[in-house]
Formats: structure tokens, C-alpha cells, sequence
């Protein structure tokens, strides 16, 4: 296909296939999050390749108007934006090392919106750089429905020209996108975000069972704690508790939601991030802790907040 110069000057409009002005997008990794994220693009207009391991989400995607690619090179080779959204570090460098940077054109975008640790997320930044391609790491916040709704939140780091050349993708599939700075750095707020998320939960679970068991009300102790200090984001949004919050997953028996195994996934990332660097995080690493006794006690599915079972005992 025509390559054009870096940076591309795409215009919006319909996509017309391979080779039209508007970007063409390769979009690796289309299960629970992906698979919702290159939906929106498709809705935005763009022709996208899409690859995965899986037939059963590939076909999901190819139903909504992506195109099933035979590989990752093949998706990626004719894009001029290459988006990853994958399990883990070791999965992303392998896409990366074993075809992308390989077949990438030399004006690409390469996102990935994986949550990995920050080491590696640093090391393909540089790598990609070191051949001169663009690339930025972009994890999201926000969980299935916010990647299907096109709301989620984008931490991204990486050279300012490569974030000014993503951003107005990432906005196609989020509400807020937001740069923290070079290489590695989305990763880096990514973790840390969660670390207190993880660890105000943790608080306001063994809060609510302290209440209850010296008998002050759940809906009593909310009322207050709410608009007093105990308040965050995981009394108010997520209240551990069912009743006070009606949409948080406590009133649906902790189904759907933040899965705990994903929370354990960042907390990890978070203590293993913090070790390399030197910082202490005794918080996140007794969060880390209960919450691998809860995965490891049957709760790997159940959302985050349902970790006030296991501190009930
Ligand atoms: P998922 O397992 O549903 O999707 C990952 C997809 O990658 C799978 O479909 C898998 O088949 C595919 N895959 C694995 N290796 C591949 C390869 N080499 N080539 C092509 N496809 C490959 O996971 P998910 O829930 O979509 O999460 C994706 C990422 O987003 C993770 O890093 C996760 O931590 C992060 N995340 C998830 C949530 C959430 O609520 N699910 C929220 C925020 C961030």
C-alpha cells in the first residue's frame, strides 16, 4: 500500500478499505476489552484487522465489521495504527519482538493498552524508538463496559509526538486520555492508581465489618463516612457493602464488576514495580497478600469489593 510521510495527516470520513485517508487500524488481542475497543473504531469508520489467538473473539469482532486477520503480521503490515491489548508483559514482547516491529511501516502508531509492568513496557518503548518507530504504552481504567461504552480512561506514556498522534484514536474509544510522561510511564499510573484502589478496599471492607460487628448500621456508618474523611472512591462507587451503592456489585452477589484476579494481577505489578525501584509499599503489599488469599480461597472471579467475605471470616 501508499506509505505516507510521518506524521501521517489523517482526515476523518468513511473508510474505503486498504489505502483510504482515514487510518487503518490493526488491533492485536480482541477478547473482554479489546474486543469492545476495536468495535468503536469500526463505529468511528476505520477498516479494522483484527488478530487473536482466539476464534470464538475474533468472530465477535468480525460480526461487528472488523476483518479477521491470518496473523499478527498480517493485521499489522498495511496499518498505519497497530494496537495491542493483551494479558501480560511476556505476551506483549513477544508480538512486539516476533512480528510488529518487524513489519510496522515506518510512519505506524504502535499503541499497547495492556496492563503490563513497567520494565517491559520501558524496554519496548525504547526498542521501538531505537528503529525509529512511534510508539506509547496506554493502559486503560475502566472495565468491560466502559471498553464497550468507548469510556474508558487512558494513562499514556511515551515521546510527546507519538502521544499528540495517538490521542485522537485513544478519544474513539475513551472519555479521558491523559499523558504521564515518557516511556512506561501510563504503566506506571496505571499500578499505582490501582495500588490505592486496591488497598482503600481493602480499609473500607474491614471498616464495614468493624461497624457491623459493633453494631452501628451499614446504611448508618455510609451515611456518615461517606461525606466524612473514610470516604474514596471504593466506599462510594463500589461500597462493599450491598445497599448503600446500587450499582455497585455487592447487590449483585459480587458478580461482574473488577474481577479480584485482575486486581492481584496489578497489585503484583505494583510490588514488583516498587521493588525495582526501591520504594517501600507496605499497604500494597498486604493488600497484595489478602487479595492472593482470597484468588487462591475460590474469588478469582468474584469483583475486588467481594474480598469483605474473607475479612469476615
Ligand atoms: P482477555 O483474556 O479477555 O483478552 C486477551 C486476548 O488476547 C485473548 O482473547 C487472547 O486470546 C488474546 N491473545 C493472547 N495472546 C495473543 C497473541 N499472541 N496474539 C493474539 N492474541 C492473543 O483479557 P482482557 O480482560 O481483555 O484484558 C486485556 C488487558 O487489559 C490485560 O492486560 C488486562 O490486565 C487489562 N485490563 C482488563 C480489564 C478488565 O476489566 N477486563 C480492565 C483494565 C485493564
Amino acid at each position: 500500500m501508499k506509505r505516507k510521510a510521518w506524521p501521517p495527516s489523517w482526515k476523518s470520513g468513511p473508510a474505503t478499505g486498504r489505502g483510504s485517508n482515514m487510518a487503518i487500524i490493526a488491533f492485536i488481542g480482541v477478547g473482554n476489552m479489546g474486543g469492545g475497543m476495536a468495535l468503536n473504531l469500526v463505529k468511528a469508520g476505520h477498516e479494522v484487522w483484527a488478530f487473536d489467538l482466539s476464534a470464538d473473539a475474533l468472530a465477535r469482532v468480525v460480526a461487528g465489521g472488523a476483518t479477521a486477520a491470518s496473523s499478527a503480521a498480517d493485521a499489522a503490515a498495511g496499518a498505519d495504527v497497530i494496537i495491542t491489548m493483551l494479558p501480560a508483559g511476556s505476551h506483549v514482547r513477544a508480538a512486539y519482538e516476533g512480528d510488529l516491529f518487524a513489519v510496522a511501516q515506518p510512519h505506524a502508531i504502535l499503541i499497547d493498552c495492556s496492563t503490563i509492568d513497567v520494565a517491559t513496557a520501558k524496554a519496548m518503548g525504547e526498542a521501538a524508538a531505537s528503529k525509529g518507530l512511534a510508539m506509547v504504552d496506554a493502559p486503560v481504567s475502566g472495565g468491560t463496559a466502559a471498553a464497550d461504552g468507548g469510556t474508558l480512561t487512558f494513562m499514556v506514556g511515551g515521546p510527546d509526538a507519538a502521544f499528540a498522534t495517538a490521542k485522537p484514536i485513544l478519544e474513539k474509544m475513551g472519555k479521558a486520555v491523559i499523558h504521564a510522561g515518557g516511556a512506561g510511564m501510563g504503566q506506571a499510573a496505571k499500578i499505582c492508581n490501582n495500588m490505592i484502589l486496591g488497598a482503600t478496599m481493602v480499609a473500607t471492607a474491614e471498616a464495614f465489618v468493624l461497624a457491623e460487628k459493633l453494631g452501628l448500621e451499614a446504611q448508618t456508618f455510609f451515611d456518615i463516612s461517606s461525606k466524612a474523611s473514610g470516604q474514596s472512591w471504593s466506599m462510594t462507587s463500589y461500597c462493599p457493602v450491598p445497599g448503600p451503592v446500587p450499582t455497585a456489585p455487592s447487590n449483585r452477589d459480587y458478580a461482574g464488576g473488577f474481577a479480584a484476579a485482575l486486581m492481584l494481577k496489578d497489585l503484583k505489578l505494583a510490588c514488583q514495580a516498587a521493588q525495582g525501584a526501591g520504594a517501600s509499599v507496605p499497604m500494597g503489599a498486604e493488600a497484595e497478600a489478602l487479595y492472593q488469599l482470597f484468588v487462591n480461597n475460590g474469588g478469582a472471579a468474584t469483583d475486588f469489593s467481594g474480598i469483605i467475605r474473607l475479612l469476615r471470616g
